[in-house]
């Protein structure tokens, strides 16, 4: 239970040394460490500058062979700010319980575009907005009450391996089909963001700046005098029944609207946006998925539009808010084949 685990962050780590020198187990491990996790409160909770990682280290009475390696997250893309990081995998937490008695956090899950497991295929639960956290210290605590109370640990509730969307859908056949088609192209976009972020920046930047464009699009704040609620968060609730906490804004500015992706804690609603994107960007695999999402949205009584041209129209609103025209001059700044796909489907629009 000392090693360090492939993915696993600096703070888990040590807050799992503490939690196991509570039981007995390590006491040579000081409570010095627990003094110098609560004083780095605004700094990142996981990542660590030089200067805080040689403290760190002077401090350890020993040293994991690959430490400096998680010093820094793989990728800034989509880094979800440190206090907001309550996203994680209920099946690995629940293997975890089982082999190590407390949670391991893992680096992936602190990535907006990290939605679904790729470990054990199911969507990232969220311990919910009202939990975010302020220290390390009781992250992986909430997050194993989270499961006892949501009876993940039920074996009652282990007859597939599937579990329900931070336990919040219901359960109707179509929605569930539905779900699990808008799941397969959420992790289309995301193996596509993962390959993305090992290449080149100057090969890469390009692309994942569209993508980023086209989720604050779609996840962008509701202005309420202007129109109704963004229609990407209108299919959130459709799927699973909840309404998700929406950034709200009184001003009619695009750009004001278009920051509010960065407020948007919970996986879900950005699980859909990059279900969306993975269709509109054309990605392997995508079209008939969306074909047959499409098809279920409508049995359920929503009409969703199978054709990009008509579903972008609809996910950016309407033309007083600007969003539509702001696209359309990012469009202009991207690489050629990126600004072709694009304007197949916000041309018209
Ligand atoms: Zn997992």
């Amino acid at each position: 239970m000392n090693e360090m685990l492939g993915d696993e962050t600096i703070s888990s780590w040590l807050e799992r040394r503490l939690f196991y020198a509570s039981l007995g187990g390590e006491s040579q491990f000081s409570c010095g460490i627990r003094e110098y996790l609560d004083a780095r409160a605004n700094s990142d909770a996981d990542y660590y500058s030089d200067q805080d990682f040689g403290c760190l280290v002077s401090m350890l009475p020993y040293i994991p062979p690959d430490l400096s390696l998680h010093k820094m997250p793989a990728t800034s893309f989509m880094l979800i700010p440190s206090l907001e990081r309550i996203n994680f995998c209920p099946a690995c937490v629940k293997d975890d319980l089982k082999t190590k008695k407390t949670a391991v956090w893992r680096e992936q899950w602190s990535l907006g575009w990290y939605v679904i497991c790729v470990k054990h295929r199911c969507t990232l639960c969220s311990l919910g907005t009202e939990h975010r956290v302020d220290s390390t210290k009781y992250r992986a605590e909430k997050a194993c009450k989270f499961l006892i109370e949501n009876a993940y640990l039920n074996p009652h509730s282990r007859q597939s391996n599937e579990y329900p969307l931070s336990s919040v859908l219901p359960i109707d056949r179509t929605v569930k089909v539905l779900a699990n088609e808008i799941d397969g192209l959420a992790f289309i976009m995301q193996l596509r963001i993962q390959q993305l972020t090992m290449y080149k920046p100057s090969i890469a930047s390009a692309e994942l700046a569209l993508i980023y464009d086209l989720m604050s699009v779609m996840l962008r704040s509701h202005v309420r005098r202007i129109e109704a609620a963004p229609f990407c968060y209108q299919l959130v609730k459709k799927i699973t029944g909840r309404n998700f906490s929406i950034p709200r804004q009184l001003s009619g500015d695009a750009s004001v609207a278009l920051s509010g992706i960065a407020q948007v804690v919970e996986p879900y609603p950005r699980l859909l946006a990059m279900a969306l994107s993975a269709f509109l960007l054309e990605l392997p695999g995508s079209q008939a998925r969306w074909l047959r999402a499409s098809q279920l949205f409508a049995e359920m009584g929503m009409l969703v539009p199978g054709d990009k041209g008509l579903l972008y129209a609809a996910l950016a609103g309407v033309p007083e808010l600007g969003i539509k025209s702001w696209f359309f001059k990012r469009i202009s700044r991207y690489p050629i084949e990126l600004r072709m796909l694009c304007r197949k489907f916000s041309l018209d629009s």
